[in-house]
Protein backbone atom coordinates (compact mmCIF):
# COMPACT_ATOMS: atom_id res chain seq x y z
CA UNK A 1 0.00 0.00 0.00
CA UNK A 2 1.24 3.07 -1.15
CA UNK A 3 1.10 6.26 1.39
CA UNK A 4 0.81 9.89 1.16
CA UNK A 5 1.97 12.72 3.39
CA UNK A 6 -1.85 14.49 2.26
CA UNK A 7 -4.50 12.89 2.11
CA UNK A 8 -7.72 14.82 1.17
CA UNK A 9 -11.07 13.42 2.74
CA UNK A 10 -14.66 14.15 1.00
CA UNK A 11 -17.68 12.84 0.69
CA UNK A 12 -17.34 12.79 -3.12
CA UNK A 13 -13.91 11.79 -4.86
CA UNK A 14 -13.30 14.76 -7.25
CA UNK A 15 -14.46 12.68 -10.32
CA UNK A 16 -17.28 12.52 -12.82
CA UNK A 17 -17.99 9.09 -14.79
CA UNK A 18 -18.56 10.29 -18.41
CA UNK A 19 -19.35 8.07 -21.34
CA UNK A 20 -16.71 8.42 -23.92
CA UNK A 21 -18.07 8.49 -27.41
CA UNK A 22 -16.94 5.03 -28.01
CA UNK A 23 -19.55 4.07 -25.16
CA UNK A 24 -16.95 3.02 -22.56
CA UNK A 25 -16.63 4.73 -19.26
CA UNK A 26 -13.88 7.34 -18.55
CA UNK A 27 -13.05 9.02 -15.41
CA UNK A 28 -12.73 12.95 -15.46
CA UNK A 29 -11.73 15.44 -13.37
CA UNK A 30 -15.10 17.42 -11.99
CA UNK A 31 -14.62 21.26 -12.34
CA UNK A 32 -14.65 21.13 -8.27
CA UNK A 33 -13.48 24.33 -6.63
CA UNK A 34 -11.83 22.48 -4.04
CA UNK A 35 -9.75 20.77 -6.66
CA UNK A 36 -8.95 23.30 -8.58
CA UNK A 37 -7.89 24.88 -4.96
CA UNK A 38 -6.03 22.10 -3.83
CA UNK A 39 -4.70 21.21 -7.61
CA UNK A 40 -1.11 23.17 -7.34
CA UNK A 41 -0.81 21.15 -3.61
CA UNK A 42 -1.63 17.86 -4.84
CA UNK A 43 0.75 18.25 -7.89
CA UNK A 44 3.79 18.58 -5.78
CA UNK A 45 2.99 16.40 -2.47
CA UNK A 46 2.17 12.57 -3.07
CA UNK A 47 -1.54 13.11 -2.33
CA UNK A 48 -4.93 11.09 -1.75
CA UNK A 49 -8.07 11.85 -1.88
CA UNK A 50 -10.53 9.19 -0.03
CA UNK A 51 -14.43 9.72 -1.01
CA UNK A 52 -17.50 8.14 -2.30
CA UNK A 53 -17.52 7.69 -6.35
CA UNK A 54 -21.12 7.32 -6.49
CA UNK A 55 -23.18 4.81 -7.24
CA UNK A 56 -23.78 1.91 -4.78
CA UNK A 57 -22.17 -1.20 -6.53
CA UNK A 58 -18.49 -2.05 -5.61
CA UNK A 59 -15.95 0.09 -5.08
CA UNK A 60 -14.29 0.84 -8.48
CA UNK A 61 -10.57 0.97 -8.80
CA UNK A 62 -9.79 4.38 -10.61
CA UNK A 63 -6.74 5.53 -12.15
CA UNK A 64 -4.66 8.33 -10.18
CA UNK A 65 -6.06 11.96 -11.86
CA UNK A 66 -3.53 14.77 -12.34
CA UNK A 67 -1.08 12.60 -10.30
CA UNK A 68 -3.30 12.44 -7.13
CA UNK A 69 -4.54 9.16 -6.35
CA UNK A 70 -8.16 8.31 -5.56
CA UNK A 71 -8.95 5.96 -3.05
CA UNK A 72 -12.91 4.55 -3.44
CA UNK A 73 -15.17 3.98 -0.41
CA UNK A 74 -18.03 2.06 -1.28
CA UNK A 75 -21.37 2.66 -0.26
CA UNK A 76 -24.23 0.10 -0.16
CA UNK A 77 -28.07 1.17 -0.99
CA UNK A 78 -28.46 0.90 2.91
CA UNK A 79 -25.55 3.45 2.99
CA UNK A 80 -27.02 5.81 0.26
CA UNK A 81 -30.59 5.96 2.05
CA UNK A 82 -29.43 6.30 5.39
CA UNK A 83 -26.30 7.96 5.80
CA UNK A 84 -26.38 10.38 2.32
CA UNK A 85 -29.93 10.70 2.04
CA UNK A 86 -31.05 10.39 6.23
CA UNK A 87 -28.56 11.72 8.62
CA UNK A 88 -26.82 14.03 6.38
CA UNK A 89 -29.13 15.55 3.90
CA UNK A 90 -32.80 15.15 6.06
CA UNK A 91 -31.26 15.32 9.97
CA UNK A 92 -28.19 17.61 9.88
CA UNK A 93 -28.85 20.11 6.46
CA UNK A 94 -31.98 21.48 7.22
CA UNK A 95 -31.12 21.71 11.17
CA UNK A 96 -27.61 23.69 9.83
CA UNK A 97 -29.74 25.59 7.73
CA UNK A 98 -32.14 27.43 10.82
CA UNK A 99 -34.00 24.15 10.70
CA UNK A 100 -36.14 26.11 7.62
CA UNK A 101 -37.60 22.43 7.14
CA UNK A 102 -38.35 19.98 9.87
CA UNK A 103 -34.74 17.76 10.46
CA UNK A 104 -36.00 14.34 10.71
CA UNK A 105 -34.47 11.78 13.80
CA UNK A 106 -34.31 8.06 13.39
CA UNK A 107 -31.95 5.96 15.28
CA UNK A 108 -31.25 3.91 12.28
CA UNK A 109 -29.80 6.58 10.42
CA UNK A 110 -27.50 7.46 12.93
CA UNK A 111 -26.68 4.07 12.78
CA UNK A 112 -25.09 4.31 9.06
CA UNK A 113 -23.42 7.62 10.29
CA UNK A 114 -21.46 5.83 12.25
CA UNK A 115 -20.93 2.93 10.12
CA UNK A 116 -19.51 5.38 6.92
CA UNK A 117 -17.96 7.72 9.30
CA UNK A 118 -15.78 4.79 10.48
CA UNK A 119 -15.10 3.65 6.66
CA UNK A 120 -13.75 6.94 5.47
CA UNK A 121 -11.64 6.96 9.00
CA UNK A 122 -10.18 3.13 8.35
CA UNK A 123 -9.47 4.24 5.13
CA UNK A 124 -7.61 7.49 5.44
CA UNK A 125 -5.83 5.87 8.05
CA UNK A 126 -4.30 3.35 5.65
CA UNK A 127 -3.50 5.50 2.89
CA UNK A 128 -1.70 8.19 5.03
CA UNK A 129 1.83 8.33 5.82
CA UNK A 130 3.71 8.49 9.33
CA UNK A 131 2.85 12.06 10.09
CA UNK A 132 0.48 12.78 6.91
CA UNK A 133 -1.61 15.83 7.07
CA UNK A 134 -5.00 14.52 6.61
CA UNK A 135 -8.01 16.97 5.76
CA UNK A 136 -11.54 15.98 6.46
CA UNK A 137 -14.39 17.66 4.54
CA UNK A 138 -17.78 18.57 5.28
CA UNK A 139 -20.80 17.49 7.36
CA UNK A 140 -21.13 13.80 6.07
CA UNK A 141 -18.02 12.94 7.85
CA UNK A 142 -17.59 14.85 11.79
CA UNK A 143 -16.86 11.13 13.22
CA UNK A 144 -13.95 11.08 11.06
CA UNK A 145 -11.45 13.44 12.66
CA UNK A 146 -12.48 11.72 16.27
CA UNK A 147 -12.21 8.10 14.88
CA UNK A 148 -8.99 8.77 12.92
CA UNK A 149 -6.80 10.20 15.97
CA UNK A 150 -7.71 6.52 17.70
CA UNK A 151 -6.16 4.76 14.86
CA UNK A 152 -3.72 7.32 13.99
CA UNK A 153 -2.66 9.67 17.04
CA UNK A 154 0.62 10.89 14.71
CA UNK A 155 -1.29 12.29 11.90
CA UNK A 156 -2.05 16.28 11.76
CA UNK A 157 -5.96 16.09 11.39
CA UNK A 158 -8.08 19.11 9.66
CA UNK A 159 -11.84 19.42 9.71
CA UNK A 160 -13.57 22.15 7.79
CA UNK A 161 -17.52 22.39 7.44
CA UNK A 162 -18.50 23.66 4.32
CA UNK A 163 -22.12 24.60 5.55
CA UNK A 164 -23.36 27.00 8.72
CA UNK A 165 -22.89 25.54 12.18
CA UNK A 166 -25.86 26.71 13.75
CA UNK A 167 -26.48 28.49 17.14
CA UNK A 168 -26.95 25.93 20.34
CA UNK A 169 -30.68 26.17 20.56
CA UNK A 170 -30.85 24.23 17.43
CA UNK A 171 -27.62 22.13 17.31
CA UNK A 172 -29.55 21.19 21.05
CA UNK A 173 -31.70 19.35 19.75
CA UNK A 174 -29.51 16.55 17.93
CA UNK A 175 -30.14 13.59 20.11
CA UNK A 176 -25.95 12.71 19.18
CA UNK A 177 -24.90 16.16 19.80
CA UNK A 178 -21.86 15.40 22.10
CA UNK A 179 -20.92 12.56 19.87
CA UNK A 180 -20.85 14.92 16.87
CA UNK A 181 -18.88 17.50 19.06
CA UNK A 182 -16.32 15.56 19.86
CA UNK A 183 -16.04 13.83 16.25
CA UNK A 184 -14.85 17.06 15.32
CA UNK A 185 -12.80 17.58 18.04
CA UNK A 186 -10.37 15.06 16.98
CA UNK A 187 -9.22 17.41 15.16
CA UNK A 188 -6.04 19.84 15.61
CA UNK A 189 -7.87 22.91 13.46
CA UNK A 190 -12.06 23.05 13.20
CA UNK A 191 -12.65 25.21 9.89
CA UNK A 192 -15.99 27.24 9.15
CA UNK A 193 -17.15 29.71 6.88
CA UNK A 194 -18.03 32.20 9.57
CA UNK A 195 -16.92 33.54 12.69
CA UNK A 196 -20.41 33.23 13.92
CA UNK A 197 -19.95 29.25 13.59
CA UNK A 198 -16.85 29.12 15.26
CA UNK A 199 -18.69 30.86 18.26
CA UNK A 200 -21.48 28.88 18.49
CA UNK A 201 -19.16 26.00 18.00
CA UNK A 202 -17.14 27.04 21.29
CA UNK A 203 -20.58 27.89 23.45
CA UNK A 204 -21.66 24.22 22.78
CA UNK A 205 -18.02 22.28 23.45
CA UNK A 206 -18.31 24.26 26.80
CA UNK A 207 -22.11 23.58 27.14
CA UNK A 208 -22.45 20.15 26.06
CA UNK A 209 -19.03 18.46 27.00
CA UNK A 210 -18.00 20.72 29.67
CA UNK A 211 -14.58 21.74 28.28
CA UNK A 212 -12.75 25.01 28.31
CA UNK A 213 -13.33 26.85 25.22
CA UNK A 214 -12.65 30.45 23.42
CA UNK A 215 -13.44 31.08 19.73
CA UNK A 216 -10.09 30.24 19.18
CA UNK A 217 -9.04 27.46 20.82
CA UNK A 218 -10.18 24.22 22.86
CA UNK A 219 -8.70 21.95 25.40
CA UNK A 220 -9.47 18.47 25.62
CA UNK A 221 -7.65 15.83 27.39
CA UNK A 222 -3.79 16.93 26.82
CA UNK A 223 -4.36 18.52 23.59
CA UNK A 224 -5.38 21.86 22.14
CA UNK A 225 -7.53 22.47 19.41
CA UNK A 226 -7.99 25.49 17.25
CA UNK A 227 -10.83 26.68 16.00
CA UNK A 228 -11.69 29.66 13.44
CA UNK A 229 -13.51 31.04 10.33
CA UNK A 230 -11.92 30.53 6.46
CA UNK A 231 -14.01 31.82 3.99
CA UNK A 232 -14.32 29.57 0.78
CA UNK A 233 -13.87 31.06 -2.21
CA UNK A 234 -13.53 30.50 -6.04
CA UNK A 235 -10.94 30.51 -8.43
CA UNK A 236 -11.67 34.02 -9.41
CA UNK A 237 -9.46 34.55 -12.32
CA UNK A 238 -10.44 31.53 -14.11
CA UNK A 239 -14.02 32.72 -13.79
CA UNK A 240 -13.23 36.11 -15.34
CA UNK A 241 -10.77 34.38 -17.77
CA UNK A 242 -13.78 32.48 -18.82
CA UNK A 243 -16.28 35.32 -18.95
CA UNK A 244 -14.12 37.44 -20.82
CA UNK A 245 -13.85 34.70 -23.82
CA UNK A 246 -15.17 36.21 -26.95
CA UNK A 247 -17.50 33.17 -27.32
CA UNK A 248 -18.63 33.29 -24.08
CA UNK A 249 -19.14 37.09 -24.68
CA UNK A 250 -20.82 35.97 -27.93
CA UNK A 251 -23.16 33.84 -26.57
CA UNK A 252 -24.19 36.23 -23.91
CA UNK A 253 -25.60 38.91 -26.88
CA UNK A 254 -27.29 35.93 -28.56
CA UNK A 255 -29.32 35.15 -25.00
CA UNK A 256 -29.76 38.86 -24.80
CA UNK A 257 -31.42 38.69 -27.80
CA UNK A 258 -33.39 35.07 -27.28
CA UNK A 259 -34.47 36.70 -24.14
CA UNK A 260 -36.51 39.57 -26.09
CA UNK A 261 -33.68 42.32 -25.80
CA UNK A 262 -35.59 43.17 -22.41
CA UNK A 263 -34.53 46.39 -20.70
CA UNK A 264 -33.42 44.10 -17.88
CA UNK A 265 -32.41 40.28 -17.15
CA UNK A 266 -32.96 39.44 -13.63
CA UNK A 267 -31.00 35.74 -13.20
CA UNK A 268 -31.28 33.17 -9.85
CA UNK A 269 -29.06 29.83 -10.15
CA UNK A 270 -29.76 27.47 -7.33
CA UNK A 271 -29.69 23.84 -6.53
CA UNK A 272 -33.25 22.95 -5.64
CA UNK A 273 -33.01 23.17 -2.10
CA UNK A 274 -35.75 24.96 0.79
CA UNK A 275 -32.40 27.17 1.85
CA UNK A 276 -32.26 28.79 -1.56
CA UNK A 277 -35.48 31.07 -0.85
CA UNK A 278 -37.01 30.16 -4.40
CA UNK A 279 -40.46 30.63 -3.10
CA UNK A 280 -39.87 33.70 -1.34
CA UNK A 281 -38.30 35.28 -4.47
CA UNK A 282 -41.51 34.30 -6.55
CA UNK A 283 -43.72 35.00 -4.49
CA UNK A 284 -41.41 38.72 -4.23
CA UNK A 285 -41.35 38.73 -8.25
CA UNK A 286 -45.39 37.78 -8.71
CA UNK A 287 -46.10 41.00 -6.46
CA UNK A 288 -44.16 42.98 -8.67
CA UNK A 289 -45.83 42.56 -11.29
CA UNK A 290 -49.32 42.57 -9.72
CA UNK A 291 -48.38 46.43 -8.79
CA UNK A 292 -46.86 46.76 -12.00
CA UNK A 293 -43.48 47.81 -10.48
CA UNK A 294 -42.28 45.22 -13.11
CA UNK A 295 -44.02 44.85 -16.40
CA UNK A 296 -42.95 41.57 -19.04
CA UNK A 297 -42.22 43.19 -21.62
CA UNK A 298 -39.15 45.19 -20.36
CA UNK A 299 -37.86 42.50 -17.52
CA UNK A 300 -37.38 38.84 -17.27
CA UNK A 301 -36.52 36.70 -14.96
CA UNK A 302 -34.35 33.46 -15.47
CA UNK A 303 -34.42 31.23 -12.79
CA UNK A 304 -32.03 28.09 -12.94
CA UNK A 305 -32.90 25.58 -10.09
CA UNK A 306 -31.36 22.42 -10.34
CA UNK A 307 -32.99 19.37 -8.70
CA UNK A 308 -30.82 17.58 -6.13
CA UNK A 309 -31.61 15.21 -3.65
CA UNK A 310 -34.34 13.97 -5.41
CA UNK A 311 -35.35 10.69 -3.25
CA UNK A 312 -35.58 13.15 -0.40
CA UNK A 313 -39.32 13.74 0.26
CA UNK A 314 -39.00 17.53 1.21
CA UNK A 315 -37.11 18.39 -1.87
CA UNK A 316 -39.70 16.25 -4.47
CA UNK A 317 -42.49 18.84 -2.51
CA UNK A 318 -40.55 21.85 -3.03
CA UNK A 319 -40.01 21.10 -6.72
CA UNK A 320 -44.02 20.42 -6.98
CA UNK A 321 -44.65 23.83 -5.50
CA UNK A 322 -41.97 25.79 -7.27
CA UNK A 323 -43.47 24.68 -10.91
CA UNK A 324 -46.93 25.13 -9.53
CA UNK A 325 -46.03 28.59 -9.00
CA UNK A 326 -43.82 28.86 -11.97
CA UNK A 327 -46.84 28.50 -13.72
CA UNK A 328 -49.13 30.52 -12.37
CA UNK A 329 -46.96 33.20 -12.58
CA UNK A 330 -46.40 32.30 -16.32
CA UNK A 331 -49.95 31.92 -16.59
CA UNK A 332 -51.00 34.71 -15.33
CA UNK A 333 -48.59 37.31 -16.57
CA UNK A 334 -47.04 36.13 -19.89
CA UNK A 335 -47.54 36.73 -23.20
CA UNK A 336 -47.42 34.42 -26.06
CA UNK A 337 -43.67 34.28 -26.70
CA UNK A 338 -42.94 36.23 -23.79
CA UNK A 339 -42.83 34.42 -20.52
CA UNK A 340 -42.87 36.02 -16.98
CA UNK A 341 -39.88 33.70 -16.27
CA UNK A 342 -37.65 31.54 -17.95
CA UNK A 343 -37.10 28.64 -15.66
CA UNK A 344 -34.78 26.21 -16.19
CA UNK A 345 -33.85 22.46 -14.60
CA UNK A 346 -31.14 21.52 -16.66
CA UNK A 347 -27.66 22.17 -15.22
CA UNK A 348 -24.81 24.42 -16.67
CA UNK A 349 -21.63 24.07 -17.57
CA UNK A 350 -18.93 26.76 -16.96
CA UNK A 351 -18.82 28.44 -20.03
CA UNK A 352 -22.75 28.54 -20.71
CA UNK A 353 -22.95 29.85 -16.39
CA UNK A 354 -20.42 32.72 -17.27
CA UNK A 355 -22.12 33.58 -20.63
CA UNK A 356 -25.62 33.89 -18.06
CA UNK A 357 -23.69 35.84 -15.68
CA UNK A 358 -23.08 37.95 -17.99
CA UNK A 359 -26.29 38.68 -19.18
CA UNK A 360 -27.66 39.68 -15.69
CA UNK A 361 -28.08 42.97 -15.17
CA UNK A 362 -29.34 42.27 -11.28
CA UNK A 363 -28.42 38.93 -9.73
CA UNK A 364 -31.02 37.60 -7.54
CA UNK A 365 -29.48 35.24 -4.91
CA UNK A 366 -31.69 35.32 -2.00
CA UNK A 367 -31.09 31.98 0.30
CA UNK A 368 -32.45 31.71 3.27
CA UNK A 369 -29.09 30.64 5.33
CA UNK A 370 -26.31 29.36 3.00
CA UNK A 371 -23.10 28.98 4.18
CA UNK A 372 -20.93 30.39 1.15
CA UNK A 373 -23.36 30.86 -2.07
CA UNK A 374 -20.35 30.29 -4.58
CA UNK A 375 -22.76 31.51 -7.27
CA UNK A 376 -22.70 34.94 -5.59
CA UNK A 377 -18.90 34.59 -5.92
CA UNK A 378 -18.96 33.76 -9.43
CA UNK A 379 -21.35 36.26 -10.54
CA UNK A 380 -18.85 39.15 -9.36
CA UNK A 381 -16.09 37.45 -11.23
CA UNK A 382 -17.70 37.53 -13.98
CA UNK A 383 -18.88 40.96 -14.31
CA UNK A 384 -15.11 42.17 -16.25
CA UNK A 385 -16.84 45.11 -16.82
CA UNK A 386 -17.74 46.10 -13.46
CA UNK A 387 -21.11 46.10 -14.52
CA UNK A 388 -24.23 44.17 -12.77
CA UNK A 389 -25.56 44.82 -9.85
CA UNK A 390 -25.86 41.43 -6.92
CA UNK A 391 -28.76 41.58 -5.30
CA UNK A 392 -27.86 39.29 -1.97
CA UNK A 393 -28.94 37.84 1.18
CA UNK A 394 -28.05 38.71 4.48
CA UNK A 395 -28.05 35.38 5.34
CA UNK A 396 -25.89 33.54 3.01
CA UNK A 397 -21.84 33.27 4.18
CA UNK A 398 -20.73 35.65 0.94
CA UNK A 399 -22.51 38.43 2.78
CA UNK A 400 -20.05 39.08 5.27
CA UNK A 401 -17.36 39.68 2.81
CA UNK A 402 -19.54 41.52 0.30
CA UNK A 403 -21.33 44.20 2.11
CA UNK A 404 -21.32 46.36 -1.42
CA UNK A 405 -23.95 44.13 -2.63
CA UNK A 406 -27.62 45.02 -2.18
CA UNK A 407 -28.28 43.30 0.93
CA UNK A 408 -31.55 42.12 1.78
CA UNK A 409 -33.52 40.16 4.25
CA UNK A 410 -35.52 37.72 2.26
CA UNK A 411 -37.85 36.71 4.71
CA UNK A 412 -39.02 40.41 4.62
CA UNK A 413 -41.28 40.44 1.46
CA UNK A 414 -41.53 43.88 1.20
CA UNK A 415 -37.59 44.51 1.78
CA UNK A 416 -37.05 41.75 -0.65
CA UNK A 417 -39.18 43.78 -2.79
CA UNK A 418 -37.60 47.14 -2.33
CA UNK A 419 -34.29 45.49 -2.48
CA UNK A 420 -35.06 43.88 -6.04
CA UNK A 421 -36.63 47.44 -7.26
CA UNK A 422 -33.35 49.41 -5.58
CA UNK A 423 -31.04 46.74 -7.50
CA UNK A 424 -32.85 47.16 -10.94
CA UNK A 425 -33.24 50.93 -10.86
CA UNK A 426 -29.91 51.96 -9.52
CA UNK A 427 -27.52 54.23 -10.66
CA UNK A 428 -24.86 52.93 -13.31
CA UNK A 429 -22.18 54.90 -11.42
CA UNK A 430 -22.78 53.12 -8.34
CA UNK A 431 -23.30 49.99 -9.44
CA UNK A 432 -19.91 50.63 -11.14
CA UNK A 433 -18.44 51.42 -7.82
CA UNK A 434 -19.67 48.24 -5.52
CA UNK A 435 -19.01 46.09 -8.28
CA UNK A 436 -15.26 47.05 -8.73
CA UNK A 437 -15.08 47.11 -4.61
CA UNK A 438 -16.23 43.35 -4.55
CA UNK A 439 -14.11 42.44 -7.68
CA UNK A 440 -10.93 43.59 -5.95
CA UNK A 441 -12.45 41.54 -2.63
CA UNK A 442 -12.30 38.41 -4.94
CA UNK A 443 -9.56 39.15 -6.41
CA UNK A 444 -7.39 38.89 -3.53
CA UNK A 445 -9.61 36.07 -1.63
CA UNK A 446 -9.42 33.24 -3.80
CA UNK A 447 -9.60 29.93 -3.48
CA UNK A 448 -6.12 29.51 -3.31
CA UNK A 449 -6.22 32.24 -0.37
CA UNK A 450 -8.52 29.84 1.08
CA UNK A 451 -6.64 26.59 0.66
CA UNK A 452 -3.65 28.60 2.03
CA UNK A 453 -4.65 30.29 4.77
CA UNK A 454 -6.37 26.99 6.17
CA UNK A 455 -3.64 24.93 5.65
CA UNK A 456 -1.09 27.44 6.63
CA UNK A 457 -3.32 26.99 10.07
CA UNK A 458 -3.24 23.35 10.31
CA UNK A 459 0.84 22.58 9.21
CA UNK A 460 2.59 24.94 11.20
CA UNK A 461 5.69 23.58 9.81
CA UNK A 462 4.89 25.68 6.96
CA UNK A 463 6.10 22.74 4.30
CA UNK A 464 3.10 22.00 2.85
CA UNK A 465 1.88 25.69 2.37
CA UNK A 466 5.51 26.04 0.73
CA UNK A 467 4.40 23.70 -1.93
CA UNK A 468 1.37 25.69 -2.29
CA UNK A 469 2.78 29.06 -3.15
CA UNK A 470 5.58 27.34 -5.77
CA UNK A 471 6.25 30.51 -8.59
CA UNK A 472 4.75 29.10 -11.91
CA UNK A 473 1.88 27.56 -10.63
CA UNK A 474 -0.52 28.82 -13.95
CA UNK A 475 -4.61 28.38 -13.03
CA UNK A 476 -5.59 25.50 -12.98
CA UNK A 477 -7.77 24.70 -16.77
CA UNK A 478 -11.44 23.33 -15.84
CA UNK A 479 -12.99 21.46 -17.88
CA UNK A 480 -16.42 22.96 -18.68
CA UNK A 481 -19.08 19.79 -19.21
CA UNK A 482 -21.78 19.47 -17.42
CA UNK A 483 -22.49 17.87 -14.73
CA UNK A 484 -24.79 15.19 -15.50
CA UNK A 485 -25.79 14.22 -12.29
CA UNK A 486 -27.04 18.07 -11.79
CA UNK A 487 -25.01 18.46 -8.25
CA UNK A 488 -21.99 19.82 -9.11
CA UNK A 489 -22.20 21.97 -5.70
CA UNK A 490 -22.99 18.92 -4.31
CA UNK A 491 -19.79 17.38 -5.27
CA UNK A 492 -17.87 20.73 -4.31
CA UNK A 493 -16.79 19.31 -1.05
CA UNK A 494 -18.23 16.02 -1.23
CA UNK A 495 -21.56 16.57 -0.81
N1 LIG B 1 -23.58 25.20 -10.82
C1 LIG B 1 -23.25 24.62 -12.03
N2 LIG B 1 -24.23 24.45 -12.98
C2 LIG B 1 -25.51 24.82 -12.76
C3 LIG B 1 -25.85 25.40 -11.52
C4 LIG B 1 -24.85 25.58 -10.57
O1 LIG B 1 -22.09 24.30 -12.28
O2 LIG B 1 -26.35 24.64 -13.63
C5 LIG B 1 -22.51 25.42 -9.82
C6 LIG B 1 -22.28 26.89 -9.54
O3 LIG B 1 -21.46 27.43 -10.54
C7 LIG B 1 -21.63 26.86 -8.17
C8 LIG B 1 -22.23 25.65 -7.52
O4 LIG B 1 -22.88 24.90 -8.56
O5 LIG B 1 -20.24 26.70 -8.27
C9 LIG B 1 -23.26 26.01 -6.47
O6 LIG B 1 -22.59 26.37 -5.30
P1 LIG B 1 -23.28 27.28 -4.21
O7 LIG B 1 -22.29 27.52 -3.13
O8 LIG B 1 -23.87 28.51 -4.82
O9 LIG B 1 -24.52 26.44 -3.65
P2 LIG B 1 -24.68 24.94 -3.12
O10 LIG B 1 -25.37 24.23 -4.23
O11 LIG B 1 -23.32 24.42 -2.81
O12 LIG B 1 -25.57 24.99 -1.92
Amino acid sequence: MRQSSLVVVANRLPIDDSVAPDGACEWRRSPGGLVSALHPLLRHTPATWVGWAGGTGPAPTLPDVDGVRMRTVPLTPDDLRDHYEGFANATLWPLYHDAVEQPQHHRRWWEAYQRVNRRFAETAAEVAEPGAVVWVQDYHLHLVPGLLRALRPDLRIGFFLHVPFPPPELFMQLPRRAELLRGMLGADLVGFQRAQAAHNFAQLVAKVLHLPATDRRIGIDDRVVRIGAFPVSIDTAEMAALAARPDVAARAARLRQDLGRPEHVILSVDRMDYTKGIEQRLKAYSELLVSGHVKVRDTVLVQVAVPSRERVGQYQILRERVEREVGRINGEFGRVGEPAIHYLTQPFDRAELAALYRVADVMAVTPLRDGMNLVAKEYVAARVDDTGALLLSEFAGSAAELPQAYLVNPHDLEGLKEGLLAALHAAPADVRERMRAMRAHLREHDIRAWARSYLSALDQTGALVDRLTTPGDAPVAVPTQPDRSAVRADRRAGG
